[in-house]
């Protein structure tokens, strides 16, 4: 039985039994592929003997290969709707935002953006005021913070949503109102958000599907192979499907569909009979929880209140539900995967796992982490628990804690950001990510800021440098540990006979080139499912 494919690489990283180069003796590794498995991993001499009539033969000479990379936490499709509309990312400053908003163009006559840092409020209350001076008193218009849990709406938008005051919510959710109870357009939390994006204009499935797919490419491009998809939003099921009617999905997507504050026990037995549904490159794997929101929001639960007085409790009214949400899904034998930003609610999900059957076996693990002590990161390696964290988040910090962020936490907490290197040293599991559309996908720039705790390029002061990783811990957050954090080493995540055919090469050694030089890298080979999706792309 010949492969279908053998890739030939100077360097091989396998990421077998922990770290494994290819033999110093023989300086070109060779890797088969058949039936979208790894068939064998050998030498180029091996590779001769493996050869059949119809294997195509990709020679990569220089470039070093490693397990296809896994975006640990990635919202491709919901993303793509949230990224609707302008840019808002090089916005500094109210005039900045104003300026933006007047020239972005509307679609069936509103004005959408998403991407706005909360600095550029420069203190000032987040208020529909500020946006309607420019846009008048009828436009429409919905303006997503950066942080994807809180946005702005003018009067028009409300109007069209019907919001004309405060609303209660089954979760932690806010209309934000002057004290005369006219909202003032700030709307915090999904419950309180999505009572405009149900108004809002979508574009049709077929521009979505096709947009879905690019992006796909774009990220394949960028050396992706999979990732884990932290909702089921934006039709991602549909536009999986339909992309596979006629394509194939570029990267391996693992979908964990959302389970909010009031889902009941038949919600619960859905979202369980839901898991494992799949096609050829996606499937869907594990249901995803918020226990909190953001710091800059006000909503991560904190174990004291941060400088407004704000963050004193979780997403769930009574985190006691929450607790028995998990304990049900875990008995249906679901892999959950818990949106925790602040100290007390990372708390309140390690207490959880702990009251779990043998600690819910792996299944249970915890996204985005932004500051903790060292007592409860201890924690995550005695329980079992996965940490998820996005390292780049940190980027909308400053190392002088002048950002909203450090600020609402006061230096204490800011000085306990994004610790990934502790999680790592106390022997954690830890998957690296994006979030995107939250932040670039580019896995070659979260690797380097992930050593560099700054972005690649740049002279920008690191953020917190004690908690920058090696070079292997970093590409072991988007390779085995990933795979960990899903709970599917067996299949995915090191290059070894028997393992989905997921490859990722670089020009330059991730194990060993300068970060800033690596972050440029190209990419010659993504491969997802034994499938070439990149072939000497960005
Ligand atoms: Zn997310």
């Amino acid at each position: 039985m010949s492969p279908d494919t053998i890739v030939l690489a100077r360097t091989v990283h396998t990421l077998d039994d922990g770290h494994r180069a290819a033999d110093p003796a023989a300086p070109v590794g060779a890797v088969a592929v058949r039936d979208g498995l790894i068939a064998a991993v050998g030498t180029a001499a091996d590779a001769r003997d493996w050869r059949g009539p119809g294997t195509e033969v990709i020679d990569l000479g220089d470039a070093v290969l490693v397990p296809g990379l896994v975006d640990g936490h990635s919202h491709p499709a919901f993303g793509l709707e949230l990224a609707t509309g302008a840019d808002l990312s090089a916005v500094r400053d109210l005039d900045g935002l104003r300026a933006a908003l007047a020239r972005a163009e509307r679609l069936d006559g509103w004005v959408l953006a998403w991407n706005l840092d909360h600095n550029a409020f420069g203190g000032h209350p987040v208020h529909r005021s500020v946006i309607e001076d420019v846009l008048g008193p009828d436009t429409p218009a919905f303006v997503r913070l950066y942080d994807g849990h809180s946005a702005l709406a003018t009067g028009a938008a409300l109007r069209a949503a019907g919001i004309t005051g405060a609303r209660a919510f089954a979760q932690r959710a806010t209309v934000v109102c002057d004290p005369d109870g006219t909202p003032t357009g700030h709307l915090i939390e999904h419950a309180a958000m999505d009572l405009v994006t149900a108004v809002l204009p979508r574009l049709p499935l077929d521009r979505r599907r096709d947009a879905l797919h690019d992006l796909l490419l774009t990220m394949a491009a960028g050396g992706l192979a999979g990732a884990h998809v932290m909702d089921a939003g934006g039709d991602i099921l549909e536009l999986v499907r339909a992309i596979e009617d006629t394509r194939h999905l570029p990267l391996r997507l693992r979908i964990a569909p959302w389970c909010m504050p009031g889902t009941g026990a038949e919600g619960l037995r859905e979202l369980a009979s839901l898991q494992g549904e799949s096609g050829r490159n996606w499937l869907v794997g594990g249901v995803k929880l918020f226990v909190d929101g953001t710091v800059e929001g006000g909503s991560a639960w904190l174990e004291r209140p941060d400088c407004h007085g704000e963050g004193t409790a979780g997403l769930w009214l009574d985190p006691a539900e929450y607790t028995d949400v998990v304990r049900q899904l875990d008995a249906y034998g679901v892999r959950t995967a818990t949106h925790a930003i602040g100290d007390a609610g990372v708390r309140h999900v390690l207490d959880t796992v702990a009251a779990l059957p043998g600690h819910g076996r792996g299944r249970h693990r915890i996204e985005h982490i932004e500051t903790l002590g060292d007592e409860q990161a201890r924690r995550f390696a005695r329980l079992g628990v996965p940490a998820s964290m996005q390292p780049t988040h940190s980027a909308y910090t400053r190392a002088d804690h002048t950002d909203a962020w450090s600020t609402r936490l006061g230096p204490e907490r800011a000085d306990r950001a994004w610790i990934c290197r502790t999680l790592r040293d106390t022997g954690a599991t830890l998957a690296l990510g994006s979030d995107w559309p939250i932040a670039h996908h580019d896995p070659r720039g979260v690797l380097a800021y992930a050593r560099l705790r700054r972005h690649a390029g740049t002279d920008t002061a690191p953020v917190n440098p004690g908690q920058a990783l090696t070079p292997l811990m970093a590409l072991e957050g988007y390779t085995t540990h990933a795979a960990r954090a899903a709970g599917e080493p067996d299949h995915t995540g090191r290059i070894a006979p028997g393992l989905r055919a997921d490859l990722t090469a670089f020009a330059l050694d991730p194990l060993t080139a300068d970060p800033d030089a690596f972050a440029r890298s190209a990419v010659p080979l993504t491969m997802s499912n034994g499938v070439v999706t990149n072939r000497g792309g960005a």
